[in-house]
């Protein structure tokens, strides 16, 4: 994962998320990666905006992650 914040894995259907980022990162990443997921023929600029536009709302409302379980 180094120099990667996440993967997603189209075959598996699966991503793959570097833990080593902040906590609005990480949502932000786990939003890009299964856009990739959802919609793989999406342009990455697309993927980007559409990320960064759910991440400010989720923030916004205040959606955070409260404890780390190891996952
Ligand atoms: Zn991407």
């Amino acid at each position: 994962m180094k120099g990667k914040l996440g993967l997603a894995h189209l075959e598996r259907r699966e991503i793959t998320l570097n833990p080593d980022q902040n906590e609005i990162s990480l949502m932000g990443t786990a939003i890009h990666e299964v856009l990739h997921l959802e919609q793989w023929d999406l342009s990455e600029e697309a993927v980007i905006r559409i990320e960064k536009n759910i991440t400010d709302v989720l923030c916004r409302l205040g959606f955070r992650r409260t404890e780390k379980d190891g996952e």
